[in-house]
C-alpha cells in the first residue's frame, strides 16, 4: 500500500521529504545545519524542490461508471492528475507549489515542517532513483479513456454506452426545456438588446 517515492498521503502510519539525511556531502548520513537555507551544491536537492510542488493523497480504485465519470471530472481541472502506482493504488494529486518553498528550492519552513516532509527520503525519490513513481499517469480525460480501452475493455464499451446514454437523455431534456424558433420567447428587439 506504501506509495513508493512520492510525497503522497498514503495509508495511516506509513507517511512518507525532502530534506531528510540531507548530508554537506553525497550522500553521508544524517546531518545538516538548520534551518535549510543552502544544500551542497552537488546534493540532488539543489535547486530542485520537485517534491515540493504537487500534493497526492489515495483514492479508491474506480470500478463503477460513477466512479470514472469522477475521475474524468476530477482531471478535467487544470493541475489535476490521476496515477496508479507500481502496487496498483490510484492517486490524485494536484500541482500547486508549498507555499513554505524558497526561491533557492529549499524549505522555508525546515525544523517544522510537516512530518509527511520530514518522512520522505531524498535518496529515494523519483530524481535521485530516476525511476517513475507511478505505472499510468491520467492528466486529460482523453488519456483515461485510452488507459481504459487497453486495460479494461468490458468496462470501456459499457462506459461509452453509459456516456452515450447519457448525452441522449441530456439532449433529450434540453431540446424539451427549449420553446420553438431561435428566438421564440423574445419580444422584437430583446434579441438585437441581448
Ligand atoms: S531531489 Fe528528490 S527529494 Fe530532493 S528536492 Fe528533488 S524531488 Fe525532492
Ligand atoms: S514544508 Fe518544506 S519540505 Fe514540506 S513541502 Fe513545504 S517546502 Fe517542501
Amino acid at each position: 500500500m506504501q506509495n513508493r517515492n512520492r510525497k503522497s498521503k498514503p495509508e495511516a502510519g506509513a507517511l512518507p521529504s525532502r530534506g531528510n539525511g540531507v548530508a554537506a556531502t553525497l550522500p553521508e548520513k544524517d546531518s545538516l545545519e538548520l534551518p535549510l537555507r543552502v544544500l551542497p551544491g552537488a546534493h540532488p536537492c539543489q535547486a530542485c524542490g520537485a517534491c515540493c510542488k504537487y500534493i497526492a493523497t489515495e483514492i479508491d480504485a474506480p470500478t463503477s461508471m460513477q466512479d470514472y465519470e469522477h475521475i474524468v471530472w476530477y482531471i478535467s481541472h487544470r493541475d489535476v492528475g490521476v496515477y496508479i502506482d507500481w502496487e496498483g493504488d490510484w492517486f490524485i494529486e494536484f500541482s500547486t507549489v508549498c507555499e513554505h518553498l524558497t526561491e533557492a528550492a529549499t524549505c522555508g519552513i525546515y525544523r517544522e515542517r510537516p512530518r509527511i516532509c520530514s518522512d520522505f527520503s531524498w535518496n529515494e525519490c523519483e530524481k535521485t532513483t530516476q525511476e517513475s513513481a507511478y505505472r499510468d499517469r491520467f492528466v486529460r480525460p482523453d488519456e483515461f479513456v485510452a488507459w481504459l480501452e487497453g486495460k479494461r475493455p468490458k468496462a470501456f464499451a459499457k462506459y461509452q454506452k453509459f456516456r452515450k446514454k447519457l448525452i441522449e437523455k441530456r439532449e433529450a431534456a434540453s431540446a424539451q426545456a427549449l420553446p420553438e424558433g431561435p428566438a421564440a420567447g423574445l419580444e422584437s428587439g430583446d434579441a438585437a438588446d441581448a
